[in-house]
């Protein structure tokens, strides 16, 4: 039987990586040679961490799963792929509304690059996490100790207190 090398990527903003992150994280590292973890740089209007303390956070996270890398990058996502000679884009599921954004995306970035995006579906307890309700819950004082990695909650309490004393 012949066995192929198959390196994959997994992009996304990661503002900040949820715990449904790290679970597609480790049943994608379970498909592939190789896992790159892939921080967008595109700037984004309403950033809670600089591109760096995202990736910075995800290194701590991955450092004991083996053949799991972060790094961060800028621009068109195919075009990254290309770069790092990728042959999969890996992305999570957690709901149907997920389905028909990631259909699109999927669609385009085969018809252009000609790269196969492959879906894990999250744990059903991570189903609704999303960072965007991290950023918000967290800004209102809400409890998320158990949505997100606790390096990741740590940061989170230290941003919103300096930001707090900053008002
Ligand atoms: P993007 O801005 O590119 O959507 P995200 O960081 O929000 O970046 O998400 C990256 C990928 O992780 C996407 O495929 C998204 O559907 C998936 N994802 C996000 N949250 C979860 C979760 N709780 N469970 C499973 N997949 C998730």
């Amino acid at each position: 039987m012949s066995s192929k090398f198959v390196r994959a990527i997994f992009p996304g903003s990661f503002d900040p990586i949820t715990n449904g992150h790290l679970d597609v994280i480790q049943r994608g590292v379970k498909l592939f040679d190789e896992l790159i973890v892939a921080v967008g740089r595109s700037p984004l209007k309403d950033q809670l961490f600089a591109p760096a303390e995202r990736v910075e956070m995800i290194a701590e996270l991955v450092r004991d799963i083996q053949d799991v890398s972060v790094e961060s990058f800028e621009g068109l996502t195919v075009e990254y792929a290309a770069t790092k000679k990728a042959d999969v884009i890996l992305r999570g599921l957690r709901s149907l509304t997920d389905v028909r954004y990631e259909f699109e995306l999927a669609m385009t970035n085969r018809s252009v690059a000609g790269i196969e995006t492959v879906f894990v579906m999250t744990t059903e307890q991570y189903g609704f996490i999303s960072s965007t309700l991290i950023r918000q819950i967290a800004s209102l004082g809400g409890n998320i100790s158990n949505l997100v990695p606790a390096n990741v909650y740590k940061r989170l309490q230290q941003r919103l207190r300096t930001s707090r004393d900053q008002q």
